[in-house]
């Protein structure tokens, strides 16, 4: 596949390319250009003078734009599922519902965008502005980075995109080297739907050549980059030369809490999904499984059973729920720190093996507290680390022992200790008897600490992609 720049198909100055694996087979599926400072140059150039026009097209006709390419997606579907199963690793089903996806995060952010209003300073509120009117615009930003990771492409690109280009902006996707074809292609789609071809383009390549070209051009205004903690530092060193904005949702390591008057079933099946979805690899899966010392053996017995039960397979297999990493080196750093957990200590009770990008489910038991994965080691895979507690105070104190503070959960039947946790948690969201992975896209979905900068969500994107301009009708009044 071929990079959009300027609304046409491009290679790399350089001609150079990456290959796009197919981490089940090992099957080199596609490339996609590995492009460098010399294409961001040229993308943002378009970019710049795009901008402008798509601005000046009235925010009703964006939507309709926008609805276009809903329909196209409609078209696509299928196709699309494919693609992003193939070159994820993603059980067919889960690719569908991604997909699936972007109608409710595009519908949701279109009907926003439609309703954007400003506020007015009436006159006479402050001595000397007895005559003065003031009111404010919302203006768009500029060119806007859109830097995605792997592990949810399209969610992310919903995320991103469609307020960027709802608020006027002109968008710029950095997709993940691992997985880009499925963006390429909604990226083309959205120019086929009548998107301004410079308001909308994709630069392929990695990270530290694409993506770092990207973050330092002094021409892009807003940077919005999903992915790990460490390039998220780079990232903002980076915007800080030129002074961009940015927006940065980062890695996590959850507090799962179990308390002891928990509904312990209910947990194992919020397990399932927290920490299984996506084989680990979600941002605020739960990771950290803190479990009150007397209810601990049920936690893990249960659990255990549950987990022999679900399907693992190919990606493209109906039937399968669990599908291999995002690459073979994704599983061996899993594996890497499945290791490292035990020899601090921890007991494998289920799982530990790996074969080639696939690992198993895996249990961990009787973790201490002082072990890494305790604290701020983030597994990006299908591992429970099941952590002691003995009051609920000490969970507290593990959970917020982190550096990172994505999300957190509690599962108790006393409403009073769960708000206590949820009041105490130093994190951007607690779910209140339900696995931390919950993420509307109407919530304002962001972390505390290393976790993030910022907020992203319907309630909160469109704050961080405009500019608010005052206008001041000096001495109107007579
Ligand atoms: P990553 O940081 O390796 O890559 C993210 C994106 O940044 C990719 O597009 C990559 O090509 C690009 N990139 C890499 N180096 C760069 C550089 N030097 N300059 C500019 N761009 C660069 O992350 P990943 O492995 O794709 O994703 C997993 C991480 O993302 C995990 O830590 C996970 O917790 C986090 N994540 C966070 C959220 C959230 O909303 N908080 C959501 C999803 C994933």
């Amino acid at each position: 596949m071929k990079m959009s720049i300027g609304g046409k198909p491009a290679e790399a100055c350089d001609k150079t390319v990456i290959e796009i694996v197919n981490p089940a087979t090992g099957k080199v599926i596609d490339t996609v250009p590995n492009a460098g400072a010399e294409d961001v140059a040229i993308a943002v150039e378009h970019a710049q003078s795009a901008q402008k026009e798509w601005a000046k097209v009235p925010v009703h006709q964006r939507a309709t734009i926008l609805r276009r390419f809903l329909a196209l997606v409609e078209e696509n579907k299928e196709e699309l599922a494919r693609t992003l199963s193939a070159e994820t690793g993603k059980p067919i089903k889960e690719a569908r519902a991604e997909i699936g996806n972007i109608f409710i995060g595009f519908e949701a952010f279109i009907e926003k965008g439609k309703h954007l209003y400003s506020d007015v300073i009436p006159h006479g509120i402050e001595a000397g502005q007895e005559k003065t009117i003031q009111f404010t615009l919302r203006e768009p930003i500029g060119v806007v980075a859109c830097i995605i990771p792997f592990n949810f492409p399209c969610d992310l690109f919903d995320q991103k995109v469609a307020p960027t280009l709802m608020a006027g902006n002109a968008a710029i996707v950095k997709p993940p080297h691992q997985n880009p074809l499925t963006l390429v292609r909604l990226t083309e789609l959205m120019i086929e739907a009548g998107v301004t071809g410079g308001a909308i383009q994709i630069i392929t390549g990695e990270g530290p050549k694409a993506g770092a070209a990207l973050t330092a051009h002094p021409e892009v205004h807003k940077i919005t980059f999903t992915g790990s903690t460490a390039v998220g530092i780079e990232t903002a060193k980076a915007a800080a030369s030129h002074l961009a904005h940015i927006s940065l949702e980062l890695g996590g390591n959850d507090a799962f809490i179990v308390h002891e008057d928990a509904d312990v079933d209910l947990a194992v099946e919020e397990m399932i999904w927290g920490r299984m979805y996506n084989c680990g690899q979600v941002c605020c899966a739960s990771k950290r499984f803190l479990v009150h010392n007397r209810v601990r053996d049920e936690f893990v017995r249960k659990a255990s059973q549950r987990m022999k039960e679900i399907k693992v397979g190919t990606p493209d297999n109906e039937q399968t729920q669990i599908a291999c990493l995002v690459t073979e080196s994704a599983a061996q750093r899993v594996e890497e720190q499945v290791n490292k957990t035990v020899e601090q200590g921890g007991k494998i009770v289920l799982g530990g093996k790996r074969n080639g990008a696939f690992y198993e489910p895996t249990i961990l038991n009787d973790i201490p507290k002082s072990a890494d994965v305790a604290k701020d080691m983030e597994i990006f895979g299908p591992v429970v680390s099941v952590i002691g507690f003995d009051t609920i105070e000490e969970a507290i104190e593990i959970a917020n022992a982190s550096k990172y503070g994505l999300a957190g959960c509690i599962f108790s039947s006393n409403m009073k200790t769960a708000m206590k946790v949820a009041t105490s948690l130093e994190c951007g969201s607690v779910v209140i008897n339900g696995a931390s992975f919950y993420r509307s896209f109407e919530m304002p979905f962001g972390g505390y600490k290393y976790s993030g900068l910022g907020t992203e969500g319907v309630l909160s994107t469109y704050a961080e992609v405009t500019r608010t301009k005052t206008v001041v009708l000096k001495d109107i009044l007579a």
